[in-house]
């Protein structure tokens, strides 16, 4: 910053319209007009560093109506000096250029001289025009004597108005000075001071206030603020140094007031976002705290609400008292407390049961309920005669304590479908209940609550869940119970069976008796022997054997398949399976007692026939495609919606070809092949026993399982060793001692059946015997593969085939005599289905073949034995060659 200015006498003028240049201010200017753009060229641009020029203010003529130019005094002078008013022509020095327009322009009788600091030079394209870009400083004030034009700018006689260096050493002693000059230091480092903190601006401007002289610092502060022309005027004005610092304090105040009350706003702003921001944060806390600890309203309600179900639920008064201690207990509790979980679940569950509320039953109509089972079941005339007498005890007795129906038979014959058409029939709900691999008595009874993690037995867990407490519970699986250190359930079913108990039965959890009287009982179970006889006592057993081929060719048409077809959402004109082909799937893929994998297989077929349904559905819009080319009127269908539910057949096109379209061609007919294709290769033939007998030592037999009867070879073979017996395939110590004794007998009658030349020999000398059981992984026991044993032994040591057209089953003693079996009927049923021709049995099992159906029995030999020759004669082919020698 200059020091001192030599102020030239003239000065060549721009003036600054209602703005201010104050000394030690810096602007960047544009000058475009020519007489500006002359006045920079001339003075400065030619002049170069010694350039000086006036900027001198001059003021909108909006209220003045004299037509000129008017060269105002001074606003708000201090030193009463005068300005005059000069008339210098008649034209605005910005609008001069070609426009006539006349105004007034009040020129301010004092300015600023300035210099460049910087000066740039352009040429606008295409015009050529010149024009400047100039940073300029102002210096010092001047006064103006006279305005005159020069050319196209004004230029002015002046007389500099700065006090000289002695006048200022001499104003710098007035103590007034001093202390105005303290005043607005102060107040300027006061205000560097917010700024810095502000802007976090460096000390810069603190060196300023240091170095710089205060009447020079008065203008530079001033014009960096944003004050109104008047303020800037008025500051020019002020040549008095008292006057101009005290005026500066002023503004610098001022300025500094209003930034602070800015800052107090913008912090009481921020202030109040940051609390409501707080206190958002905190509720946001506090609830998932809350949340967290269980511990919000909700409980409140959920406790009154449980309150009011238990109301509702019908307890018994005694157990009602019992609840609402409990209930009492809860409401103490804190929901965040050990044992409140525990305690509300228990409530629930007391809430829940079903103690009054029943099922409407509905007046019995016998007729109906015969009705009922004959289309839900084909055959089973007696377990359906069965059901109606007990259905009848019931209608005439409804409380009668009649015994719990058992139904036993092997899986997929119809069992639990019985059970719930009892229950259709008694127009009551139908539950089940599993009972299959339960060892745990607590699974009955439940856990005492001490426990953790204790819940209801599953008959409470099931009453709760069907809602009523006169449902038909199916015991499933009875048979399948076991017991162990865990407690017997079958003790707990006793209780629950018995119908003088079952009125209080008392679940561990439940800690209050349970009427379960109103529960109609019916059980199922594979097999009768793994039920404990107590239970079974409680039981009656209604035996549901196994299907004929026939059988399961009328359930298939008549039952199976509209249910399956029905299922899969198809129907005769989309699938249809030929008798023919629902035998050959009886026959050659599904060899069970029941009739569940022929239901699953008639099932695959259905999916295969779906997908070739639902694949044409799919050719269906395919076909409007071609339509819409061909037709213009369905084409804008298409357009204007593109969801076009209804179809639209214009007269033109072929009505006949396109309702084909939408027909699927012709029903899907299964034939042989496409058995093939979906289900396999067939699993079983007729033809099996005649291969896996075809060398000597191997014999059928007839065992029984939990799948009903079955057909089972005998393996035998002989190889070097020292005469012992290996067995294989799970045996379980009966069979065991069957091929025991099977081989002893063999052995001592050896001579007898020429297998060995003379007594003396040992039939095992210098080998072994393996007998194995095929279809190792399953294991297998019981006493009837006797004469099936010896009969592979003695077909192994004399080297002859059996007939692959018998099978055998029987019981024999050491002596030879054959004992009766069990399951006659389930194995002749699957002797029938294996294609066995002749079934040789024990001759006191001839008073079983009377539950044998006749077709089956009609299809078969039956050859009874009483003795193990009688059996050996008729399994081997041309009798048993060796009976007339034999001394027996
Ligand atoms: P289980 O309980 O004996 O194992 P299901 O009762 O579940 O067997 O029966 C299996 C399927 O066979 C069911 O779909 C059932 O309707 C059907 N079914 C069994 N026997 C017959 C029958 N005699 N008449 C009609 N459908 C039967």
């Amino acid at each position: 910053m200059a020091e001192s200015v030599e102020l030239p006498s003239r000065l060549g003028i721009l003036p600054f319209r209602n703005k201010v240049l104050l000394p030690g201010a810096i602007i960047r200017i544009r000058c475009t007009s020519p007489s500006s753009v002359k006045l920079v060229e001339q003075e400065l641009w030619q002049r170069e560093e010694k350039g000086l020029i006036g900027i001198l203010p001059v003021r909108d003529a909006a209220e003045t109506t004299t037509v000129g130019t008017v060269l105002s005094q001074g606003v708000g002078s201090d030193s009463g000096e005068r300005s005059s008013r000069i008339q210098v022509g008649n034209s605005d020095p910005q609008k001069a250029d070609g426009k006539n327009q006349q105004e007034v322009i009040h020129w301010h009788t004092r300015g600023v001289a300035a210099r460049a600091l910087h000066l740039s030079r352009g040429v606008e394209k295409p015009s050529g025009r010149v024009t400047y870009i100039v940073v300029l400083e102002g210096l010092c004030r001047f006064n103006v004597q006279e305005l005159s034009t020069r050319g196209t700018y004004y230029t002015a006689r002046i007389s500099p108005l700065e006090m000289t260096k002695a006048d200022m050493e001499q104003v710098e002693q007035d103590p007034d000075f001093i202390t105005l000059s303290r005043q607005f230091k102060a107040t300027a480092m006061e205000l560097i001071s917010v700024l810095e903190q502000k802007q976090k601006t460096g000390g810069r401007t603190k060196v300023l206030l240091e170095t710089v002289p205060v009447h020079k610092l008065a203008d530079i502060f001033v014009a960096s603020f944003e004050i109104s022309f008047e303020e800037q005027l008025s500051m020019l004005d002020s040549v008095d140094l008292k006057v101009r610092l005290s005026k500066a304090t002023e503004l610098v105040d001022r300025h500094l007031q209003s930034i602070r009350v800015a800052e107090k706003i913008t912090q009481k702003v921020e202030g109040q976002l940051s609390k409501s921001q707080k206190e958002f944060l905190l509720r946001q806390q506090m609830r998932a705290i809350k949340e967290e600890l269980g511990d919000n309203d909700d409980d409140e309600d959920d406790v009154a609400t449980l309150e009011r179900k238990m109301q509702s639920a019908g307890m018994p008064s005694t157990i009602w008292k019992h609840a609402q201690r409990e209930l009492r207990r809860l409401k103490k509790m804190q929901p965040q407390q050990p044992g409140y979980n525990s305690s509300r679940v228990y409530l629930e569950l007391l809430a829940d049961l079903p103690w009054q509320k029943t099922s409407e039953e509905l007046e019995l109509d016998l007729k109906a309920a015969k009705e009922q089972l004959d289309s839900d079941h084909y055959g089973l005339v007696k377990v359906k005669q069965r059901i109606i007498e007990y259905l009848a005890v019931r209608k005439l007795k409804p409380d009668a304590r009649g015994p719990v129906l058992c139904f036993v038979g092997p899986p997929g014959v119809g069992k639990t479908s019985l059970a719930s058409s009892i229950a259709t029939a008694l127009g009551r709900k139908f539950i089940r209940i599993s009972l299959g691999g339960v060892k745990d008595e607590a699974d009955i009874r439940g856990h005492r609550r001490t426990y953790i993690g204790s819940m209801p037995g599953r008959l409470i867990d099931g009453l709760k869940r069907i809602g009523v407490c006169n449902p038909v519970m199916l015991l499933d699986e009875i048979d399948k119970t076991g017991s162990d250190v865990r407690g017997d359930p079958a003790s707990a079913l006793l209780e629950v069976l018995d119908p003088e108990q079952n009125k209080t039965f008392n679940d561990h959890y439940l800690n209050v008796p349970f009427d379960l009287s109103r529960v109609v009982f019916v059980a199922t179970a594979n097999r009768v022997q793994p039920i404990p006889p107590p239970l079974l006592d409680r039981m009656e057993v209604i035996e549901l054997p196994g299907y004929t081929p026939e059988e399961k060719l009328k359930i298939a048409m008549g039952h199976l398949l509209p249910r399956v077809l029905e299922q899969h959402g198809l129907n005769s004109e989309f699938l249809q399976i030929p008798e023919a082909m629902v035998k050959l799937v009886i026959q050659r893929y599904t060899r069970e007692a029941g009739v569940r994998n022929l239901e699953r297989n008639l099932a695959a077929l259905a999916r295969a026939a779906a997908v070739r349904v639902a694949e044409q559905e799919q050719a269906v819009p395919l076909s409007r495609e071609v339509h819409r080319f061909a037709s213009p009127l369905v084409e804008n269908r298409l357009a204007d919606g593109a969801e076009v539910e209804m179809e639209v057949i214009p007269m033109d096109v072929n009505n006949h070809e396109i309702s084909n379209t939408f027909k699927i061609a012709s029903p899907l007919i299964v034939d042989e092949a496409m058995l093939e294709k979906v289900l396999g290769p067939p699993r079983f033939d007729d033809t099996e026993a005649a291969e896996r007998v075809a060398t000597p030592g191997v014999s059928v037999g007839l065992v029984w399982t939990t799948f009903g009867g079955e057909v089972q070879f005998v393996e035998a073979t002989a190889m070097v060793g020292k005469g012992e017996l290996h067995l294989t395939g799970q045996l379980g110590d009966v069979i065991k001692e069957s091929a025991q004794i099977a081989l002893t007998w063999v052995r001592a009658r050896a001579t007898d059946l020429r297998l060995a030349a003379a007594e003396e020999i040992n039939l095992l000398e210098g080998r072994d015997i393996h007998i194995h059981f095929p279809a190792g992984a399953v294991p297998k026991d019981g006493p009837s593969a006797g004469v099936t044993l010896v009969t592979a032994l003695v077909s192994l040591f004399s080297q002859k085939r059996v007939r692959a057209d018998t099978a055998m089953t029987g019981e024999m003693t050491l002596r030879g005599l054959i004992l009766p079996v069990g399951g006659i009927k389930d194995k002749i049923l699957a002797a029938h289905r294996c294609g066995i021709k002749r079934v040789i049995l024990p001759e006191r099992n001839l008073k079983d073949l009377v539950e044998v159906p006749p077709p089956v029995l009609g299809s078969l030999e039956i050859l009874l034995a009483k003795r193990m020759e009688d059996v050996l004669e008729q399994a081997f082919e041309g009798g048993c060659p060796w009976r007339q020698h034999s001394k027996l």
